[in-house]
């Protein structure tokens, strides 16, 4: 078993039980792409089992602290038992799910998302790879389905030294289809774990989906502007939040730069027997597209901003700050007094503090004034937990206009 030491203080983290070490923390030693090797102190006390991954700037990621537990095929069952099990006690309103989501499971690098019958898996640090064919046997067996498909097609993947890979893992033949529909609330969304964005879809804003849709119903907005709108899960959410709530001649303008996201966001308006003629698909640039309703003089009862991540760590932080500030600021300008905005950052290094000053700004850059109804984050199934909490990525307020 091969052993790597930490510099002097550098255990301090490790005892809270956060799992990762990097490159800068280790005093010596090494390990194959994925080797367990075992972590200790600078005075050579155990800290932890962990994966090496010789290439990230994350060295190595801490399977498990107890010294007695080896990691074996059945550490691995065990683990997937338990991020399984967890599933069964979060309220979640939908057959797509996320099955294990990294660190807060224990399994660092791995990301798994069920589909009906259908498990997408991300396979995107060194250990997890080594791991593969346990963890996809694992998954299979817990879930007793058949099918896995594999999405280890992320840019993350080069940091480890690892090949991009994309299709069956497990069960698929040729005709599998790779086009599916979840089920989610009271509605239906398509999508494509062959080329969607992650492993297809954004599971994490299911609540948040679903807390627009109940403010479309209990305010019947009449114009809603949903940015960034992938595939078209808050314009659904909000057509059929409309609909429930007996309010007719409302219109969804939706905004996203992807052409192939856009269509399967109108199939999906379609898919729910909601009206196509009450929305407007733009495939645009969001922060032009806002000047230029500016410009224009529209106004909208509601907004959406769900942004991709623009602060994947806290070094990019400033720059993503701004950037942030100014499509708040644009979109609260944008808002009718009265109206709401559902306003979001997928960015790990914002946190929730910060994200509510950028906000703030935005607010008095753009002389707005507003109420904040609600704080939002991820869907249960995309937890945080109490040793890590760079699980809190995702973060929302709504926003109601003065
Ligand atoms: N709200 C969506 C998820 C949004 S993900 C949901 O509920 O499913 C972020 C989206 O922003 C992606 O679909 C991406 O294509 C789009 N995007 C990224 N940059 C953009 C830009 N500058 N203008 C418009 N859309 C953009």
């Amino acid at each position: 078993m091969k052993t790597i030491r930490l510099r002097a203080g550098k255990e301090r983290s490790l005892q809270r039980r956060h799992p990762w070490i990097f490159e800068s923390a280790i005093a010596k030693g090494s390990g194959d792409s994925g080797e367990t090797v075992r972590v200790e102190s600078d005075s050579g006390a155990f800290l932890g089992w962990a994966a090496f991954s010789p290439t990230s700037k994350i060295r190595a990621r801490v399977w498990s602290f107890d010294e007695a537990q080896r990691i074996d095929a059945s550490f691995f069952v065990a683990a997937v038992a338990a991020s399984t099990r967890a599933r069964g006690r979060f309220d979640i309103q939908s057959d797509g799910l996320r099955l294990v989501h990294g660190e807060s499971d224990g399994l660092p690098g791995l990301i798994v998302d069920r589909y009906g019958d259908t498990l997408v898996a991300q396979f995107l640090s060194s250990g997890a790879e080594r791991w593969k064919d346990v963890l996809a046997d694992a998954l299979l067996a817990q879930t007793g389905l058949t099918k896995l498909y594999e999405r280890s097609d992320a840019s993350s993947r080069a940091l480890e030294g690892l090949p991009e890979i994309k299709g069956w893992l497990r069960g698929g033949d040729a005709n599998a289809p790779t086009d599916l529909v979840l089920r989610e609330h009271d509605w239906q969304l398509g999508l494509s774990i062959a080329d969607g964005h992650k492993t297809g879809f954004y599971l994490d804003q299911r609540d948040s989906r679903k807390k627009f849709a109940d403010y479309a119903q209990r305010l019947g907005f009449q114009r809603v502007l949903n940015c960034f709108c992938y595939t078209g899960g808050f314009t659904v959410a909000a057509l059929a939040g409309l609909q429930a709530g007996g309010f007719t001649g409302g219109h969804v303008t939706s905004i996203d730069s992807s052409g192939a996201a856009l269509e399967q966001a109108r199939a999906n308006v379609a898919l729910n027997g909601l009206d196509v003629a009450q929305t407007t698909f733009m495939d645009a640039d969001v922060n032009a597209s806002l000047r230029q309703f500016l410009n224009e003089g529209r106004t909208f009862d509601a907004i959406v901003l769900d942004p991709p991540k623009f602060a994947p760590t806290v070094a990019h932080a400033e720059r993503a700050a701004r950037a942030y500030k100014d499509i708040n600021r644009l979109a609260l300008k944008l808002l009718e007094p009265g109206g709401v905005l559902f306003t979001y950052s997928c960015s790990g290094g914002i946190s929730a503090d910060l994200f509510h000053k950028i906000v703030a700004g935005a607010g008095s850059d753009a002389g707005v004034d507003g109420f904040i109804t609600e704080r939002m984050g991820g869907a249960p199934d995309h937890p945080m937990t109490i040793a890590f909490p760079e699980g809190e990525y995702l973060k929302g307020l709504v926003v109601m206009r003065k």
